[in-house]
């Protein structure tokens, strides 16, 4: 069994130990200390960083109350070393895990659910609950959440007797045997967990909600806490610069410029489908003749626009309409449409000859095909 330095002292960060084994495995080396201020990787939480010796720790996991740490080197069994965690990381691990704490417990009071799971890593961070309620519920509970966290309330750890803990009512994702640590938000919340926390909810700053969705039978709540939580707001602040330097609106104002941005490119949208219509219908004009079938060579950027070309020669030949869009260098998409002639029979000729993808009915065919525009014509 390993002894938790970070059970008593959550801000601690140096420290000497002895090394009881180290064993070399897959990707590196697997050592165990007689103790450690290394969080391992717990209850949906990412571990502690930092280093021993020097050498950085990759993982640390626990298992029968043994932490081993993975590092890359190895460390000889019976000496002594000095560990060191990345005491920044850890703090914001134990802001993000405190609001956990207040927030569940908010949960809990006002509609009876429980967090049945929960995810802690450096880049996100998710709360389940096994019941519904709505993101304007949610919301309250942040504020109100904030309102704890501002007052200042005492966070404390301790292991109560079997005799207290039988009389105590707490929260707890599991059911535990041994010794249980339980963990009391002053006027807030109390709760079975074994994790660093703040000593008191002002560290935690400020609690955010980012984002919230059903899952499951209940709700998944994504939010950020501390320094996360600033860091995230000036992520999304510089990007809202960037918006509005990229579409020339003031700050304050980049929304209604996103509006009119997306407004204006609806209606060049609807320009640009007018303007190629109008193209097609002049250019189906000026090419009329005399003959039961009309072929229209429309360039490569139209090939949205293929069936309204197809529309359009049907009012002015009977027999057969043709729409080849491209050209000569990269190929051309067709189609082709006949009430009267067999267009299965016209595309099994192209296929002996040309290189063509493609295939239909006798009365409608369609594909690529790579060639220049006057061996295609030919076949029409
Ligand atoms: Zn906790």
């Amino acid at each position: 069994m390993t002894e938790k330095l970070y059970d008593k002292d959550a801000y601690g960060s140096e420290f000497n130990a002895t090394v009881l084994s180290c064993e070399e495995v897959k990707k590196g080396f697997k050592v165990v200390l007689d103790k450690t201020f290394f969080f391992p990787e717990e209850g949906g939480q990412t571990p502690d960083q930092g280093t021993l010796n020097g050498i950085a720790v990759t993982h640390v996991a626990i298992k029968d109350d043994v932490i081993t740490h993975y590092l890359e080197s190895p460390l000889e069994a019976g000496t002594n070393v000095t560990g060191k965690i990345d005491f920044t990381h850890r703090f914001r691990n134990m802001q993000m895990h405190s609001a956990e704490h207040i927030f569940s417990g908010l949960v809990f009071k006002h509609f009876g659910f429980n967090n049945v799971g929960f995810h802690l890593s450096d880049n996100s961070a998710t709360m389940d609950y096994d019941g519904k309620f709505t993101y304007e519920e949610a919301l309250k509970l942040e504020k109100e959440a904030n309102e704890i966290i501002i007052k200042g309330k005492s966070i404390t750890a301790e292991y109560p007797s079997a005799e207290e803990l039988a009389k105590l009512t707490y929260r707890s994702k599991k059911e535990l045997s041994g010794p249980v640590r339980i963990v009391t938000v002053e006027d807030t919340d109390v709760c079975a967990c074994c994790a660093p926390h703040v000593h008191n909810t002002s560290e935690i700053g400020i609690f955010k909600i980012v984002s919230f969705e059903n899952y499951k039978s209940g709700v998944r709540v994504n939010y950020l806490a501390g320094f996360r939580a600033l860091e995230d707001y000036e992520k999304r602040l510089s990007d809202l610069r960037e918006i509005s330097r990229t579409i020339s609106a003031k700050a304050g104002e980049e929304l209604n410029g996103v509006i009119k941005l997306n407004d204006d490119l609806n209606a060049c949208k609807f320009k640009d489908v007018e303007l190629r219509n109008r193209y097609i219908d002049l250019k189906i004009q000026s090419e009329l003749k005399e003959s039961g079938t009309g072929i229209c060579v429309l360039p490569e950027d139209f090939s949205s626009c293929i069936k309204y070309a197809s529309e359009t020669l049907k009012k002015h030949y009977k027999d057969m309409t043709v729409v080849l869009c491209g050209n000569d260098d990269t190929g051309y998409r067709f189609y082709a449409e006949s009430d009267s002639i067999n267009l299965a029979e016209i595309l099994s000729d192209m296929k002996k000859s040309l290189e063509i993808k493609g295939g239909g009915k006798p009365s409608a065919i369609q594909g690529t095909i790579s060639a220049k525009i006057a061996e295609i014509v030919g076949f029409f």
